[in-house]
């Protein structure tokens, strides 16, 4: 192991950088999790998550991975044989319409090219199709971590009413909340899934579930076995501050901190930054004569960016010769894109020289490795960064 000097760059998309503030933060003492102090601590933060999912509704927290929370929006609102709707926008929501039809759910999978994200149309279609209402939910991935495309949450409610369909909305924001801009309560979303270590610049741990009141309702009557999950003992326990198992106490002081860095910046300058931050990288992508994977000019993620490879060319051996020489993890290709694609994280706890680095060790990376690029890219991203 060579030594290495000054920051590792965790240049994934997700986990993102923790700043120090938030790692000074968690290094506070543990405090009893039945204390008057700790009911303290959650009652803020459950008041402060609000605004970042844009809702007036409850928000659960679980001492969990995104994946939990994938599973506690299920397990809460549909019972065993329900049918959900899903698409295939690339690996994550595979996995999670996986996970659905392992909890006994009956699936249809609207296949993808993973270059796009949910049609709108495609939504009305399965639902026109279906006059009974036996699909129960409609589950969509906001942002695909896997390919760096953004799915249109609004336009897909709107297909949803006017199909005049009584389905849910499920959606998954673990890689956009507090990167891209979302609104559960004013898109329509029953239910919003979040995860810690990706806009909200913690580290992984911590999952969330925002519950629209069309959700709560439907978890009365939901069937599907549930216990730790469960919403109904957190949002009782919640009601005074506490949780009914032992939550993860010192992400939490992490949370509190990290809300009030996204509040301070304001969410809609957050959201700018990312916005800025991306086309900063498109322009580098397209400079380097690379494609970006995202085929819709619509549908560019903020917090990511997926770089085909030339034919002929390992992305995986890019990645180990950026890590070997410039210390800086970068995202793989996830399932089918598996050595084809490499993904640039640029979510989370980012400024401009550190958006500028990146994209000179991504560049300095590809030239290491063969890959035939043209040297402008990175300076069509600095010519972007330093416009006013
Ligand atoms: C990271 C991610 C997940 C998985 O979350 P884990 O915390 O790894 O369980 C799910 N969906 C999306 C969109 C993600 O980015």
């Amino acid at each position: 192991m060579t030594s290495r000097t000054g920051r590792h760059f965790l240049q994934i998309p997700g986990p993102t950088n923790v700043p120090d503030r938030v790692l000074r933060a968690m290094s506070a003492p543990t405090i009893d999790h039945r204390g008057p102090e700790f009911a303290e601590l959650t009652l803020r933060l459950l008041a402060a998550l609000k605004p970042v999912f844009d809702t007036e509704g409850p928000v659960v927290i679980y001492p969990a991975s995104g994946t939990g929370a994938w599973e506690a929006a299920l397990v809460n609102t549909l019972s065993p044989g329900d049918r959900v709707l899903c698409f295939e926008t690339g690996h994550f929501a595979t996995l999670w319409q996986r996970m659905a039809r392992d909890l006994g759910l009956r699936v249809t999978l609207v296949p993808g090219d993973w270059r796009h994200g949910v049609d709108p149309h495609d939504v009305r279609r399965e639902l026109d199709a279906d006059p009974g209402g036996s699909v129960k939910a409609v589950c969509v991935v906001h942002n695909e971590t896997s390919t760096g495309v953004t799915s249109p949450v609004p336009e897909i409610r709107r297909a949803m009413d006017a199909a005049g369909h009584p389905a849910l909305l499920l959606v998954d924001v673990i890689s956009s909340l507090g990167s891209i801009d979302y609104h559960h309560d004013a898109w329509g979303v029953d239910v919003t899934v979040a995860g810690s270590q990706k806009g909200l610049m913690l580290p992984p741990g911590l999952g969330f579930n925002a519950l629209g009141p069309k959700a709560l309702a439907a978890s009365r009557t939901a069937r599907l076995p549930k216990s730790f999950w469960h919403w109904e003992p957190v949002l009782d326990a919640n009601r005074h501050g506490f949780f009914p198992y032992t939550p993860a106490t010192n992400l939490l002081f992490g949370l509190d901190e990290s809300l009030r860095m996204l509040a301070e910046e304001g969410l809609p300058q957050v959201f700018a930054r990312h916005t800025r931050h991306a086309t900063a990288t498109r322009a580098a992508v397209r400079g380097w004569g690379l494609d970006v994977l995202c085929a819709d000019e619509r549908a560019h993620s903020s917090s990511l960016t997926g770089v085909l490879l030339p034919d002929g060319h390992d992305a995986d051996r890019v990645r180990r010769i950026v890590l070997d020489r410039f210390d800086m993890s970068l995202g793989a290709g996830l399932g089918r894109l598996a050595g084809r694609v490499l993904r640039i994280g640029h979510l989370g706890h980012l400024g401009d020289l550190t958006l500028a680095g990146t994209l000179a060790g991504v560049q300095m990376g590809f030239q290491l490795a063969g890959v035939p690029v043209r040297p402008g890219g990175l300076d069509a991203a600095l010519e972007l960064l330093r416009a006013p």
